[in-house]
Protein backbone atom coordinates (compact mmCIF):
# COMPACT_ATOMS: atom_id res chain seq x y z
CA UNK A 1 0.00 0.00 0.00
CA UNK A 2 0.97 3.35 -0.93
CA UNK A 3 0.83 5.50 2.22
CA UNK A 4 2.71 9.21 1.44
CA UNK A 5 -0.20 11.79 1.05
CA UNK A 6 1.10 15.44 0.26
CA UNK A 7 -0.16 18.41 1.96
CA UNK A 8 -0.13 20.85 -0.37
CA UNK A 9 1.09 23.82 1.15
CA UNK A 10 4.36 25.14 2.00
CA UNK A 11 3.95 25.65 5.76
CA UNK A 12 6.27 23.69 7.34
CA UNK A 13 4.50 24.31 10.85
CA UNK A 14 0.95 23.07 9.33
CA UNK A 15 2.80 19.79 7.74
CA UNK A 16 4.38 18.63 11.07
CA UNK A 17 1.62 19.23 13.09
CA UNK A 18 -1.12 16.98 10.52
CA UNK A 19 1.79 14.76 9.87
CA UNK A 20 2.48 13.56 13.72
CA UNK A 21 -1.28 13.09 13.98
CA UNK A 22 -1.77 10.63 10.85
CA UNK A 23 1.52 8.79 11.90
CA UNK A 24 2.23 5.86 11.35
CA UNK A 25 -1.13 5.24 9.21
CA UNK A 26 0.26 8.16 6.42
CA UNK A 27 3.59 9.18 5.75
CA UNK A 28 2.26 12.95 5.35
CA UNK A 29 5.11 15.41 2.80
CA UNK A 30 4.93 18.95 1.92
CA UNK A 31 5.81 20.19 -1.53
CA UNK A 32 8.98 20.99 -1.14
CA UNK A 33 9.32 17.35 -0.03
CA UNK A 34 8.15 15.97 -3.17
CA UNK A 35 10.07 18.68 -5.37
CA UNK A 36 7.58 20.72 -6.20
CA UNK A 37 8.68 24.34 -6.47
CA UNK A 38 5.89 25.95 -8.82
CA UNK A 39 3.52 28.62 -7.54
CA UNK A 40 -0.03 26.60 -8.26
CA UNK A 41 -2.14 29.43 -9.57
CA UNK A 42 -5.49 30.12 -7.22
CA UNK A 43 -7.84 30.97 -9.56
CA UNK A 44 -10.56 29.56 -8.45
CA UNK A 45 -13.84 31.00 -7.25
CA UNK A 46 -14.75 29.40 -4.45
CA UNK A 47 -12.91 28.48 -1.05
CA UNK A 48 -13.21 24.91 -2.69
CA UNK A 49 -12.50 25.53 -6.11
CA UNK A 50 -8.83 26.75 -5.20
CA UNK A 51 -8.38 23.66 -2.58
CA UNK A 52 -9.15 21.59 -5.73
CA UNK A 53 -6.76 23.17 -8.04
CA UNK A 54 -3.78 22.90 -5.75
CA UNK A 55 -4.56 19.11 -5.20
CA UNK A 56 -5.27 18.20 -8.57
CA UNK A 57 -2.15 19.69 -9.78
CA UNK A 58 -0.15 17.50 -7.39
CA UNK A 59 -2.56 14.45 -8.38
CA UNK A 60 -2.34 15.26 -11.82
CA UNK A 61 1.84 16.03 -12.36
CA UNK A 62 2.61 13.52 -9.09
CA UNK A 63 0.18 10.90 -9.14
CA UNK A 64 0.16 11.19 -5.28
CA UNK A 65 -2.53 11.17 -3.06
CA UNK A 66 -3.22 14.72 -1.89
CA UNK A 67 -5.05 17.12 0.26
CA UNK A 68 -4.90 21.15 0.12
CA UNK A 69 -6.60 23.75 2.49
CA UNK A 70 -8.27 27.17 1.37
CA UNK A 71 -9.34 29.50 3.75
CA UNK A 72 -10.89 33.20 4.31
CA UNK A 73 -13.02 35.39 6.01
CA UNK A 74 -16.97 35.70 5.00
CA UNK A 75 -18.44 39.06 6.38
CA UNK A 76 -21.95 39.40 5.80
CA UNK A 77 -22.67 43.11 5.60
CA UNK A 78 -20.02 43.01 2.59
CA UNK A 79 -21.57 40.26 0.85
CA UNK A 80 -19.57 37.82 1.84
CA UNK A 81 -15.87 39.94 1.24
CA UNK A 82 -13.09 39.20 1.37
CA UNK A 83 -13.81 35.88 0.98
CA UNK A 84 -11.06 34.09 -1.11
CA UNK A 85 -9.27 37.33 -1.29
CA UNK A 86 -8.57 37.48 1.95
CA UNK A 87 -4.73 37.25 1.85
CA UNK A 88 -4.96 40.66 -0.79
CA UNK A 89 -8.19 42.83 0.04
CA UNK A 90 -6.56 45.67 -0.11
CA UNK A 91 -4.67 45.21 -3.37
CA UNK A 92 -1.86 44.37 -1.27
CA UNK A 93 -0.39 41.01 1.69
CA UNK A 94 0.09 42.65 4.45
CA UNK A 95 -2.22 41.69 7.75
CA UNK A 96 -2.45 45.47 9.04
CA UNK A 97 -3.16 47.01 5.90
CA UNK A 98 -6.39 44.53 4.91
CA UNK A 99 -7.14 44.79 8.94
CA UNK A 100 -7.26 48.49 8.20
CA UNK A 101 -9.13 47.90 4.54
CA UNK A 102 -11.83 46.09 6.02
CA UNK A 103 -12.32 48.57 8.77
CA UNK A 104 -12.95 51.47 6.94
CA UNK A 105 -15.38 49.37 4.82
CA UNK A 106 -17.64 48.87 8.10
CA UNK A 107 -17.30 52.18 9.32
CA UNK A 108 -20.64 53.39 10.53
CA UNK A 109 -22.10 49.47 9.98
CA UNK A 110 -23.99 48.18 12.47
CA UNK A 111 -24.03 44.29 11.52
CA UNK A 112 -20.73 42.97 12.65
CA UNK A 113 -21.61 39.54 11.65
CA UNK A 114 -18.67 37.48 10.18
CA UNK A 115 -17.38 33.74 9.62
CA UNK A 116 -14.18 32.37 9.17
CA UNK A 117 -14.26 29.13 6.79
CA UNK A 118 -11.87 26.52 5.52
CA UNK A 119 -12.25 23.77 2.31
CA UNK A 120 -10.04 20.96 2.31
CA UNK A 121 -10.20 18.82 -0.91
CA UNK A 122 -8.46 15.42 -0.56
CA UNK A 123 -7.81 13.34 -3.81
CA UNK A 124 -7.17 9.95 -2.96
CA UNK A 125 -7.38 6.90 -4.98
CA UNK A 126 -8.63 8.99 -7.74
CA UNK A 127 -11.96 10.34 -6.02
CA UNK A 128 -11.92 13.95 -4.21
CA UNK A 129 -13.59 14.56 -0.79
CA UNK A 130 -14.25 18.04 0.33
CA UNK A 131 -14.45 18.75 4.22
CA UNK A 132 -15.59 22.08 5.37
CA UNK A 133 -14.68 24.05 8.70
CA UNK A 134 -16.48 27.44 10.07
CA UNK A 135 -17.00 29.27 12.61
CA UNK A 136 -19.35 32.36 13.29
CA UNK A 137 -18.17 35.24 15.02
CA UNK A 138 -18.38 39.28 14.85
CA UNK A 139 -16.24 41.92 13.85
CA UNK A 140 -14.62 44.61 16.18
CA UNK A 141 -14.50 48.37 15.30
CA UNK A 142 -10.51 47.96 16.50
CA UNK A 143 -7.63 45.32 16.70
CA UNK A 144 -7.07 43.76 20.24
CA UNK A 145 -4.35 41.30 20.81
CA UNK A 146 -0.77 40.28 19.71
CA UNK A 147 -1.15 36.33 18.87
CA UNK A 148 -2.17 34.78 15.83
CA UNK A 149 -2.37 36.93 12.00
CA UNK A 150 -4.42 37.88 9.44
CA UNK A 151 -7.82 39.05 10.99
CA UNK A 152 -7.51 37.33 14.18
CA UNK A 153 -7.32 40.84 16.35
CA UNK A 154 -10.77 41.85 14.65
CA UNK A 155 -12.49 38.60 15.34
CA UNK A 156 -14.84 37.61 18.24
CA UNK A 157 -15.80 34.10 17.95
CA UNK A 158 -19.45 34.20 19.16
CA UNK A 159 -19.74 32.47 22.74
CA UNK A 160 -16.13 34.31 23.75
CA UNK A 161 -15.65 37.70 24.32
CA UNK A 162 -11.53 37.03 23.29
CA UNK A 163 -10.51 37.86 20.03
CA UNK A 164 -8.47 35.08 18.06
CA UNK A 165 -5.48 37.36 18.64
CA UNK A 166 -6.04 36.86 22.37
CA UNK A 167 -6.52 33.27 22.77
CA UNK A 168 -3.49 31.08 22.86
CA UNK A 169 -3.13 29.25 20.33
CA UNK A 170 -4.14 25.85 21.93
CA UNK A 171 -7.55 27.54 22.18
CA UNK A 172 -7.90 28.91 18.72
CA UNK A 173 -6.42 25.48 17.34
CA UNK A 174 -8.89 23.67 18.81
CA UNK A 175 -12.24 25.82 17.60
CA UNK A 176 -11.05 27.48 14.66
CA UNK A 177 -12.41 26.50 11.03
CA UNK A 178 -9.29 25.17 10.17
CA UNK A 179 -9.01 22.89 13.02
CA UNK A 180 -13.04 21.74 12.32
CA UNK A 181 -11.91 21.01 8.41
CA UNK A 182 -9.12 19.66 9.44
CA UNK A 183 -10.38 17.05 12.15
CA UNK A 184 -13.00 16.28 9.45
CA UNK A 185 -10.36 15.34 7.20
CA UNK A 186 -8.55 13.23 9.98
CA UNK A 187 -11.46 11.36 10.95
CA UNK A 188 -12.16 10.22 6.85
CA UNK A 189 -8.50 9.17 7.09
CA UNK A 190 -8.14 7.45 9.60
CA UNK A 191 -10.69 4.85 8.31
CA UNK A 192 -10.20 4.68 4.66
P1 LIG B 1 -5.10 30.56 3.69
O1 LIG B 1 -5.93 30.02 2.57
O2 LIG B 1 -5.11 29.68 4.91
O3 LIG B 1 -3.71 30.93 3.25
O4 LIG B 1 -5.82 31.92 4.16
C1 LIG B 1 -5.99 33.02 3.27
C2 LIG B 1 -6.15 34.30 4.05
O5 LIG B 1 -7.34 34.27 4.85
C3 LIG B 1 -5.03 34.60 5.04
O6 LIG B 1 -3.95 35.26 4.41
C4 LIG B 1 -5.73 35.50 6.06
O7 LIG B 1 -5.82 36.82 5.58
C5 LIG B 1 -7.13 34.92 6.09
N1 LIG B 1 -7.22 33.90 7.15
C6 LIG B 1 -7.40 32.56 6.96
N2 LIG B 1 -7.41 31.91 8.14
C7 LIG B 1 -7.26 32.86 9.09
C8 LIG B 1 -7.18 32.81 10.53
O8 LIG B 1 -7.24 31.74 11.17
N3 LIG B 1 -7.03 34.00 11.14
C9 LIG B 1 -6.95 35.18 10.49
N4 LIG B 1 -6.99 35.28 9.17
C10 LIG B 1 -7.15 34.13 8.46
Amino acid sequence: MNNTLVFATNNLHKTAEVASILAPQYAVVNLKDIGCHVDIVEDGDSFAANAMLKCSYVFENYQLDCFADDSGLEVEALDNEPGIFSARYSGERGDIINMDFLLKKLQGVENRNARFVTVISLMKNGQNYLFEGKIEGKILRAPVGDNGFGYDPIFVPNGYDLTFAQMDSELKNKISHRAQAMQKLIAFLKVN
